[in-house]
């Protein structure tokens, strides 16, 4: 089969791979769309900490069940049946797993990452990884990955009706937070510096408030908008070191601060201004399974439209010409979807 490995920053090469055979408790796929991610591009680009090379690529995959070797209690699989994988490998031993959350499993494997990923025809996950929906796209399915990280973010942040979320940075994954925070009934507030970006918000999701933060104060905006409060809860998703420091001060009192984007530096903030409001602040890391079953109805349900998320398509024979192009383009790409 045709693989596409990342052999270094900068360099795809394709290579002709054997097809994985399968061990009891596994589930061959045949991949029908990958979604490129933030961390694909930045993996390409040789800026992802602790990466290691040569790799193969992706983790938003969704694609069709070619073969099985199910457990004896495992079943409801067939040939042909539609999926998605959760491709979080978890170890089912450490203290996080005992507690229900492989999301952050101290010795966690993420597909694309930590180990080779699906940028080829074929990938075999332990059964467990696999979501069956043949009521959805396969569009749909690859998309499910990155919006349950978004929908992971908001029920970490116990959202509720009638607060004010602000979501700062409106790339995949800030929208995926936005549409599962309005579906909690939050009211939005978007901050980017990415104008384009923020009237999509407007036209496709329906964001109330939207705010430039090139262009006017966010903290006298977001004052305005909630009336003195602050924001009931901030979420992170950026992974940008200045906008999460910047962010404190969008806090009310009482408020939740959730971190779903990642950076490489120290977080500094000020402790008097952070205790007088008595905070939290916590990390949203992954999702869980609970969030795939969860994005999965919304999707069906229609509360989240995958086209408002695809702006591109490249078919993979391409990926290795056309990576680079998209790499450099966020203010067009918001999600590429590689077809096959
Ligand atoms: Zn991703
Ligand atoms: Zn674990």
């Amino acid at each position: 089969m045709k693989t596409l490995v990342c052999e270094e920053p900068l360099r795809f090469v394709y290579k002709e791979s054997v097809i994985p055979t399968l061990a009891e408790g596994e589930v061959l796929i045949q991949i029908k769309r990958i979604g490129i991610c933030g961390t694909d591009y930045h993996a390409y680009q040789g800026n992802q900490p602790f990466f290691q090379y040569p790799r193969v690529l992706g983790h938003e995959l969704s694609g069709v069940i070619d073969g099985f070797k199910l457990s004896e209690n495992v079943g409801g699989l067939k040939l042909g049946d539609k999926v998605c994988i959760l491709p979080y490998l978890s170890c089912g031993s450490c203290v996080a797993c005992r507690k229900g959350k492989p999301n952050c499993c101290t010795s966690i494997q993420v597909l694309g990452v930590h180990t080779d990923g699906g940028m080829c025809e074929y990938i075999k996950v332990p059964e467990q990884y696999v979501f069956v929906d043949n009521a959805l796209s396969f569009d749909q399915l690859a998309l499910v990955e990155p919006l349950a990280i978004g929908a992971h973010g908001v029920n970490n942040a116990g959202i509720k009706a009638d607060e004010y979320v602000a979501i700062i940075g409106s790339g995949p994954i800030g929208l995926a937070a936005i549409n599962f925070a309005q579906i909690k009934g939050a009211k939005i507030i978007v901050v980017d510096i990415n104008q384009e970006r923020l009237n999509l918000c407007k036209t496709k999701f329906q964001v109330e408030f939207t705010i430039n933060s090139l262009e006017e104060s966010t903290v006298d905006a977001i004052r305005h908008i909630t009336d003195g409060d602050m924001c009931d809860t901030v979420i992170d998703a950026t992974g940008n070191l200045n906008a999460i420091n910047s962010s404190f001060h969008y806090l009310a009192h009482t408020g939740k601060y959730i971190l779903i984007g990642l950076q490489k530096g120290e977080i500094s903030f000020s402790h008097p201004e952070f205790h007088k409001r008595e905070a939290t602040l916590m990390s949203s890391r992954n999702a869980l399974h609970s969030d795939f079953d969860f994005v999965l109805e919304s999707l069906k349900n229609g509360s989240v439209q995958a086209e408002n998320y695809i702006t591109h398509n490249v078919h993979f024979d391409n990926v290795a010409d056309q990576f680079d192009g998209l790499a450099k383009n966020p203010q067009e790409v918001i999600k590429a979807m590689i077809t096959f």
